[in-house]
């Protein structure tokens, strides 16, 4: 069945005290009501070992926010999907544009990433989005279809079960700028129907598809209201408890 789902993702912000605070104050304010959603975090690397702790016996699930396709080596710098496991993690969030942009991330490194933190026993987030450029161009369908095709590459259905996919446009994460619900829709709607080009109907119905880009309190509602988006992956308003946990309480 397909979940709702809304995660948090605090990127490069707050230090491992400041994260055991946030993380601690949205346990205690969704213990107050209980979301009718899943929920995830995904500190900074050093905080998810004692997020883990504080996360224990709550709802929240941790994430992390990248992982290496390698389990070990001579890598410096990396964190592998095997570590992000044995510290507690649940989901790996891949493919994020700003790995993408920054960092030179292609489909191919990214399908790679994915199969091993599956392999690994991880969930994964994976963010596919256009740009401004593209979208203006008339490229957003062709673009969505190739970084979901490739990024997914020779994944059974069984792997695809553990796949979230979040559509997050280029021109809208940390602008302000969201995308209205009908062009968030339009964009959910053919992912889902090219997952069941590619696999089955019943994956492309039950497979979770987030929404991510400036999302708010103030306009989740409208967004989590349309059929085809289950939830949403959160930059900027994830790093105020009030904020995202008004956020997770946005599905009628
Ligand atoms: C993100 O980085 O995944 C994101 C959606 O950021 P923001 O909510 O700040 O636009």
């Amino acid at each position: 069945m397909r979940k709702k789902f809304v995660a948090g993702n605090w990127k490069m912000n707050k230090t491992i005290s400041e994260s055991v605070a946030l993380a601690a104050d949205v346990a205690k304010r969704l213990s107050d009501a209980m979301p009718s959603c899943d929920v995830a975090l995904a500190p900074t690397f050093l905080a998810i070992e004692p997020l883990a702790e504080v996360l224990r016996n709550t709802p929240i699930k941790l994430a992390a926010q990248n992982c290496h396709f390698e389990n070990d080596g001579a890598f410096t710098g990396e964190v592998s999907a095997r570590m992000l496991k044995h510290a507690g993690c649940h989901y790996v969030i891949l493919g994020h544009s700003e790995r993408r942009q920054y960092f030179g991330e292609t489909d191919e490194l990214i399908n790679k990433k994915v199969k091993k933190a599956l392999a690994e026993g991880l969930e994964v987030i994976l963010c596919v989005g256009e740009t401004l450029e593209q979208r203006e161009n008339d490229e957003t369908k062709k673009v969505i279809v190739s970084q979901v095709s490739h990024c997914t590459a020779d994944l059974s259905i069984d792997d695809m079960k553990r796949i979230t996919i979040a559509y997050e446009p280029v021109w809208a994460i940390g602008t302000g700028q969201t995308a209205t619900p009908d062009q968030a829709e339009e964009v959910h709607r053919l992912i889902r129907f090219f997952i069941a080009s590619l696999h089955t109907d019943e994956l492309a119905n039950d497979i979770t598809i987030q929404y991510g880009g400036s999302v708010k309190a103030s306009n989740a509602k409208e967004l989590f209201a349309m059929p085809n988006i289950d939830g949403g992956l959160i930059g900027g308003a994830s790093l105020k408890a009030d904020e995202f946990v008004q956020i997770v309480h946005s599905f009628s």
